[in-house]
C-alpha cells in the first residue's frame, strides 16, 4: 500500500525537472488566523536586516551603509508552497510557479545549485522551539510524497535547509526547519 498523498495538480509541462526538496520553518509563529500572506509580503518588499523598509528607506541607508544585509523585493515568495495551520486546520498554499528557481536556499559564495534543482517549501512555525504538531507533520509528508510521485524524486532528496549546508560542505550557517524537526524521522517516514 502506498502511502497517503496529498492531492494537487502539478503540470509538469509548466515546471522545472525538480531534482529534490528543501524543507524550511517560518521562525514565526503559527497563529491560529493566515499568516502565509504575511511571508510573501515579507519577500516581495524592501529589506535591511530582515526589516522591511519602504524604497526611499532602503536607499537612504544603502548611501549610508547603515545595515548588515539589504535585500530588494523579489519576484514572488521565495518559497514554492507553504504549509500552515488556520482556522483549525492545516492547509497548502501555492508560492511561486513550479517553472521558476527559488530563493530560498542559495548560500554567498558556495553554490546556487539548492535554488535551481530543489523545490523550496516552508512550513509555518518555529520548530526550533518544539517539533511540528502532528497533523502538521503529516500534512507535510503527504505533500512531500506528491511532489516525489510527481517528479520521481527520491527520499534522500528531501533536505532540510540545514542539510543543504552540509551537502555543499560548509559550515550550517541555519538550523532550519528547525532542531525540533528530525530530517531523518521525517525522511524514514516518507515511504
Ligand atoms: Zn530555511
Amino acid at each position: 500500500m502506498p502511502k497517503p498523498k496529498l492531492d494537487i495538480p502539478i503540470d509538469l509541462t509548466k515546471s522545472r525537472p525538480w531534482k529534490g526538496i528543501v524543507w524550511h520553518h517560518s521562525v514565526t509563529a503559527d497563529d491560529p488566523g493566515l499568516n502565509w500572506d504575511a511571508i510573501v509580503r515579507f519577500h516581495t518588499s524592501y529589506r535591511i536586516d530582515g526589516q522591511i523598509v519602504t524604497a526611499d528607506e532602503f536607499e537612504r541607508r544603502m548611501r549610508l551603509n547603515q545595515g548588515k544585509s539589504f535585500l530588494k523585493p523579489w519576484k514572488d515568495v521565495g518559497y514554492h508552497g507553504g504549509t500552515e495551520w488556520a482556522n483549525g486546520q492545516v492547509i497548502f498554499h501555492w508560492g511561486r510557479l513550479l517553472g521558476m528557481i527559488g530563493a530560498h536556499a542559495g548560500v554567498k559564495g558556495a553554490s546556487n545549485q539548492f535554488n535551481e534543482q530543489y523545490l523550496g517549501l516552508c512550513a509555518v512555525g518555529n520548530f526550533d522551539l518544539a517539533p511540528p504538531k502532528p497533523k502538521h507533520w503529516d500534512f507535510n509528508l503527504r505533500l512531500t510524497r506528491a511532489f516525489m510521485e510527481a517528479f520521481q524524486i527520491p527520499a534522500s532528496h528531501v533536505i532540510g535547509h540545514r542539510e543543504v549546508f552540509d551537502r555543499l560542505g560548509v559550515p550550517r550557517q541555519k538550523s532550519c526547519p528547525g532542531n525540533r524537526w528530525d530530517m531523518e524521522l521525517f525522511r524514514a517516514e516518507l515511504v
